[in-house]
């Protein structure tokens, strides 16, 4: 070959290869919801280059030599996002099974099942996901620091993940991963490598562990919970001094902190100590809420949970039969209360507790306490990716924002259950799915029968 042709060939090469990567693609769809106004967009185009959205609006011209993809009468959105998952956690309708699972499985096998986990969780249209404490009893494995990584090398398809590591808590309390077992069955108290710390000083320590290892969040458990075996559900399991450590050395540290609480007295001690989230918060009352309100605190409601276990009481033991219908009996008027008192809410769902994928049906159930449909699609954007403090990337669909785009059949606000029915999903700028999931094992065959929300 001529050295003229050769240069013209390689020059030839690297122009396509060029236009390619330049190639926009234009979104297009009846409506859109675009993270900010309170009503839909309609004829909606989005324009997206590389892994960015260079435009957004009604009606936009398309550019020359873009890729037009055309939804029909559906309505974008920017990718949801749920602000409380274990990925790495294996859901299972029977509880004792679950126990058995979590000491019979070796670690490595949990973190290959967690992939489908992640896998299902994005084709739902759930783009990012703050992933609230994984652990395995036993074990010293950071499974979901291990599944965050292999995302973001793009090496598993999933969510973006911002994750917890290990719950931090009491002694005996919520996140003890050796309570209810008999006793020095795994050899050894478990100690703030495991999460467990008593005192402030230890409660720091096991902060600066987390962080160490790859948390980029930090959770903690100051009241009881309904799936622990040795603690009831409301007390409050961390002292305001405890507290006061956690938050000052997480945020020293630039990391938020969501705590997971049912009781009143332990929210209280925990909005005061200036936690960035309460996560379930069936008991709180009014009171509680307008400190919240006043201080800026969000609130995860993670009504599914709740509705999953009630459906499947007779699954478990006696014991978190009782705890579990005395927070399901308070959730539904907190939650009422908050809405009216204008508390920030964020969307967030406990998935584990439920099939992963199925994180959707938290819409109809936060609608159908009152919350208005755009509120609620509102609560999985643009209000989670203030809590996660990702407000700047992701959340909306604008100018200059990374390209999670997401699109679900008709208007989501006129039927909020659109959105478990997601038709196409994009996250940075690459198609995820278009069409049926892929997942279809975990998200579709064990759905369940979701009653009306319990009063
Ligand atoms: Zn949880």
């Amino acid at each position: 070959m001529k050295t003229t042709s050769r240069i013209f060939l390689i020059v030839l090469c690297f122009g396509v290869s060029a236009l390619a990567a330049d190639q926009s693609i234009a979104l297009k769809a009846a409506h859109m919801f675009d993270g900010k106004s309170n009503t839909l967009v309609q004829n909606a185009v989005v324009i997206v280059q590389g892994d960015k959205i260079v435009d957004a609006g009604s009606n936009l011209p398309i550019p020359n030599g873009a890729q037009v993809i055309d939804l029909g009468n559906a309505t974008l959105s920017p990718g949801f996002m749920d602000a409380h998952t274990h990925l790495t956690l294996d859901f299972s309708g029977d509880y004792n099974l679950l126990r058995l699972k979590e000491v019979d499985l070796n670690v490595s096998e949990q973190a290959i099942i967690a992939t489908a986990h992640a896998r299902a969780t994005v084709e739902a249209g759930f783009t990012t996901v703050r992933d609230l404490g994984s652990h395995f009893v036993g074990s010293r494995e950071f499974v979901d620091v291990a599944l965050r990584n292999s995302i973001n090398k793009g090496v598993v398809v999933g969510p973006r993940m911002l994750v917890a590591t290990k719950g931090i808590g009491a002694t005996g309390g919520h996140f003890d991963p050796t309570s209810g077992f008999r006793d020095f069955l795994f050899g050894r108290e478990p100690d703030y490598t495991d999460g467990i710390a008593d005192g402030p000083d230890e409660i720091r320590k096991a902060v600066r562990f987390e962080v160490k290892n790859g948390a980029d969040v930090i959770k903690a458990a100051v009241s009881g919970g309904v799936l622990s075996l040795a603690d009831e559900v409301d007390t409050p399991q961390l002292t305001p001094a405890e507290m006061a450590a956690l938050v000052d050395e997480s945020h020293r540290l630039r990391k938020k902190v969501a705590v997971h609480c049912h009781g009143d007295q332990a929210a209280h001690d925990a909005i005061e100590a200036g936690v960035d989230s309460i996560e379930h918060g069936s008991f709180m009352k009014p009171e509680t809420l307008t400190m919240m309100k006043r201080k800026g605190t969000f609130l995860t409601p993670t009504l599914m949970a709740t509705e999953w276990i009630m459906n499947k009481i007779d699954n478990y033991p006696q014991a978190l039969q009782a705890k579990a219908k005395s927070a399901a009996a308070a959730r539904s008027e907190m939650f009422r209360n908050a809405l009216k008192l204008g508390v920030k809410i964020s969307f967030g769902t406990d998935a584990a507790v439920f099939p992963h994928g199925q994180n959707a049906k938290e819409f109809k159930l936060m609608v159908d306490l009152g919350m208005t449909p755009v509120d609620a699609l509102r609560s999985a954007t643009a209000n989670d990716a203030e809590l996660l403090g990702i407000g700047q990337k992701v959340g909306t669909l604008e100018k200059g924002k990374l390209a999670d785009v997401i699109a679900m059949p008709g208007d989501p606000t006129s039927d909020i259950t659109a959105t478990e029915r997601i038709l196409f999903v994009m996250k940075e700028g690459k198609i995820i799915r278009r069409g049926a999931p892929t997942v279809q094992g975990i998200s579709e065959s064990t759905t369940p029968d979701i009653a009306a929300p319990v009063d």
